[in-house]
């Protein structure tokens, strides 16, 4: 039997210490600390292959955080790696118009005919960000509406009753957002359609954008109720403003496109990021045609970047979009993370502990409370101390989740029935100590 040197076995703590050291909480993304389970040092991580992830040590586990979203074919895909490979070689970055990313563009365009153009930019954050400042422009407005606790970047606007990660700052809030920003944007609980109509009512005149995940990420899982986007569709013809779907997660998550043409709600604007980059750093902002002559150079509004349009980003996310329409992986996934669903549910019952989960193809959310979890506050009411223990029971387990209570399990086209068996074999006593912790 292998053993483990004892020397590499201090590795994880050796380099959390460092990282402590240089980088302020030890990371460079707040949600990647362990404050959202209950503390202690995150495992460091080396690599990926397919569903595992390796730590500093040579442990293995199971990926369910898949970078937070992007991986839907798992880490190091072979046609994504040979992809990135082939452009690494030719240069990573050329400062002028490539064939990869019009490429790209027009891959994006064809699988969602309602984003007429597409402009490619570095992250999703700047999607969003510039894509509330084409609809000012366009309407001529300052009011932005958005829905508490969901996520759109850390653009200053949208770090106004956040979700995600900021929600664990005071009220979701950051500091430094001045409050001339958070005047300009309203705040609405996610899923209450008089709540819109009633803000619409009052302020529609100066609305420029209604921003919202159709589907949520950012909560944990959120489902819209059924009519609630052709509701904030019709406030937002009413008063002029412009549909905002921020898609950064849900694009190419569950079908083959956004998840509005199954909604059967088109929106003014997407915003796209995660799975297009196929693992590099990508987003995209895009819509109605008439809207994209505002954009510079054609228009005044003003949004530029050194990486937008990346060859190797472009390569990664044009061989990913290129197995998902191969190998249509979305039943599938689907199916797997419904066996994940359907175990959970019932070793929860016979452990006695109440959970809601919410699904939607491939990604859930297990919430520690009776439910259901429709908004920001049902998943906030969730208890604690029960997903830290869950939590930590699976990490030593073999398990990796993102370490907050109000993330998804992402399964990707990497992971096998064996892969849900194994995990299901770490949940039961994941749960028993969940039992415990109340
Ligand atoms: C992740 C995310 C963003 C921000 O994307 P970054 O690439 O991290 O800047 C925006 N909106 C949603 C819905 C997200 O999930």
């Amino acid at each position: 039997m292998a053993q483990r040197d004892p020397q590499a076995s201090a590795d994880n703590i050796q380099w959390w210490r460092r990282a402590e050291q240089v980088m302020p909480g030890g990371v460079n993304s707040p949600s990647r600390s362990f404050g959202g389970v209950g503390g202690g040092a995150p495992p460091v991580m080396v690599r990926g292959d397919g569903a595992w992830i390796v730590d500093a040590e040579g442990r293995r586990y199971l990926d369910y955080q898949a970078a937070y979203g992007p991986l839907v074919l798992g880490h190091a895909h072979p046609a994504v790696v040979a992809a990135v490979a082939r452009q690494a070689a030719q240069g990573v970055v050329l400062g002028a118009t490539h064939p990869l990313e019009v490429q790209w563009a027009e891959r994006i365009r064809l699988a969602i005919p309602g984003m007429q153009w597409v402009r490619l930019v570095s992250t999703g954050t700047e999607a969003v960000m510039s894509a509330l400042r084409l609809a000012r422009a366009a309407t001529g407005r300052t009011t932005v509406v958005k829905f508490q606790g969901l996520y759109h970047g850390h653009s200053d606007a949208m770090l106004v009753k956040a979700g995600s990660g900021a929600a664990t700052v005071g009220g979701g809030t950051s500091a430094g957002v001045t409050q001339a920003v958070q005047d300009e944007v309203v705040v609405l609980p996610y899923n209450d359609a008089s709540a819109a109509a009633r803000c619409l009512d009052r302020r529609g005149s100066q609305v420029a954008a209604i921003l919202v995940e159709p589907v949520v990420g950012n909560s944990g899982t959120l489902l819209p109720h059924p009519g609630y986007l052709a509701h904030l569709r019709r406030l937002a013809d009413r008063v002029g403003a412009l549909l905002i779907f921020d898609e950064v997660i849900t694009a190419f998550r569950f079908r083959w496109g956004a998840v509005e043409q199954e909604a059967g709600v088109e929106p003014d604007l997407y915003c796209l990021g995660k799975i297009i980059g196929g693992g590099l750093a990508a987003g995209a902002y895009g819509g109605r045609t008439d809207l994209k002559a505002l954009l510079a150079p054609e228009g005044r509004v003003y949004q530029a970047g050194t990486h937008a349009g990346n060859p190797l980003a472009a390569a990664a996310g044009l061989a990913t979009l290129s197995v998902l329409r191969e190998t249509d992986p979305y039943l599938k996934m689907a199916e797997l993370a419904g066996m994940l669903e359907a175990g959970l549910r019932d070793q929860a019952r016979s452990q006695g502990v109440p959970v809601a989960i919410n699904r939607k193809g491939g990604m859930f959310t297990l919430f520690f409370t009776e439910g259901p979890v429709h908004d920001a506050e049902g998943a906030a009411a969730a208890s604690a101390p029960q997903f830290h223990a869950f939590y930590h029971h699976l990490l030593a387990h073999g398990i990796y989740l993102a370490p907050s209570a109000l993330e998804c399990w992402f399964v990707s086209a990497a992971h096998t029935a064996d892969d849900i068996e194994r995990t299901l074999a770490a949940t039961g006593g994941a749960l028993a100590a969940a039992a415990r912790a109340v």
